[in-house]
């Protein structure tokens, strides 16, 4: 274009310019001796476990675009779960999923309710499409359902993530049973379980088995976590027929790539993995939480692949673990805080070992810390 014409340079719409930055982890966080517990990864989804499940999965004529239906893919999720294949809709990550909810079923004018301390992604997505979000104050770092119901009355879409990230409490089934029966069905129910296949808590149930009788719940999974595939980019949700239909005519064509819908696949019927992850995890995080350093900035007990941590210092230990090429999830909008994901046994033996070390150089009253640096 000739330089000389005038105009300003170009200028997104206002949602986009005034919606917060949705920040994952560490993403520089890729060398090698680095130990990434910031992005609530499965370590055991390495190169060896690609390389079985492609040797597992069918082959693959790259020059055909995806079957946009995803038949094998939607079928098997169905038997999963035991529903019928018009239940279940794959995207591009679950976070795909989620701005497609966003675009379907908030806009301007509209309302998307959380809770405060809920995943970041819930308010980027409502605020990208001009939503309001109304933000219900948590309670014990987990949701207040009572709350949450009554303010969906005003509202559009309710998110719920259950776990919850970053700080790892649950609601019981039965509380969010109860939360579906006390909000009005006008009002579309997204209820995020990507750490579902994690937790052994017994009170804690998926509410896939509800979505016969509420046709506003979708529940949304992925395959990021206890499936390992995160750097694959497969989620899926499960809902009412009716729902899923304005999802995908929303979801670009062929948004799920063949080889991740093979690998998927692959994934999907290899469940002996993810038990296998979720009782390795189970024992680390106990293991994690025990630990005397830990235990006392524990926030609140965890029951995913991460742990939440509270302290005065969290500043200084985040920079003091990263010295020591441990990286962990700090919080810019709430500095006493970390979260720390749950890694294989000698990753979480560097982030106990260095822990210990930066919290015990804490202690020491006349400590220098690089962040104590005088100002010019
Ligand atoms: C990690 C995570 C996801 C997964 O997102 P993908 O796009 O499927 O990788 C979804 N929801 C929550 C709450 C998460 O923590």
């Amino acid at each position: 274009m000739p330089s000389h014409l005038p105009g300003a340079a170009p200028l997104a719409n206002d949602f986009v310019l005034r919606a917060p930055d949705y920040r994952p982890g560490d993403a520089a966080v890729h060398t090698r001796d680095a130990v990434r517990l910031c992005s609530n990864e499965n370590p055991y989804g390495d190169a060896q476990r690609l390389r079985e499940l492609w040797s597992r999965a069918a082959d693959l004529h790259i020059g055909h675009y995806p079957d946009n239906g995803y038949p094998a893919l939607h079928q098997a999720l169905a038997r999963l779960h035991g529903l019928a294949p018009d239940h279940v809709l794959v995207g591009n990550g679950s976070s795909e999923l989620l701005t497609l909810v966003a675009r379907a079923y908030l806009g301007p004018g509209r309302t998307a309710v959380r809770s405060s301390d809920s995943f970041a992604l819930f308010s980027v997505v409502s605020r990208l499409v001009g939503a309001e979000v109304a933000e219900v104050p948590s309670v014990r770092y987990g949701h207040d359902a009572g709350a949450l119901a009554a303010a969906s009355a005003r509202a559009q879409v309710l998110f719920i993530d259950n776990p919850c990230n970053p700080t790892g409490r649950y609601l019981p089934a039965a509380e969010v049973e109860a939360l579906l029966r006390a909000t009005p069905r006008s009002v579309l129910v997204v209820v995020d379980e990507a750490y579902a296949e994690y937790v052994t808590a017994p009170d804690y149930g998926s509410c896939t088995g509800l979505v016969g009788e509420f046709p506003n719940l979708l529940i949304v999974r992925t395959l990021s976590k206890a499936y390992g595939l995160a750097g694959l980019r497969v989620g899926y949700c499960i809902g009412s027929p009716a729902v899923l239909r304005m999802l995908e005519r929303l979801r670009p064509p062929f948004s799920v790539n063949s080889f991740a819908a093979q690998v998927a696949l692959a994934a999907l019927a290899d469940q002996r993995f993810v038990a296998d992850c979720r009782t390795r995890n189970e024992a680390e995080r106990r293991r994690i939480e025990s630990h005397p350093r830990v235990a006392a900035c524990l926030a609140a007990p965890g029951c995913a692949n991460f742990v939440f941590l509270h302290s005065p210092h969290a500043a200084r230990l985040h920079a003091r673990l990263k010295e020591h090429g441990v990286h962990v999830l700090a919080f810019p909008d709430a500095p006493s805080y970390l979260r720390v994901t749950v890694g294989t046994r000698e990753e979480n033996q560097r982030f106990l070992d260095a822990f210990e070390a930066a919290a015990r150089d804490l202690d020491r009253p006349h400590t220098r810390h690089p962040e104590h640096k005088e100002q010019p």
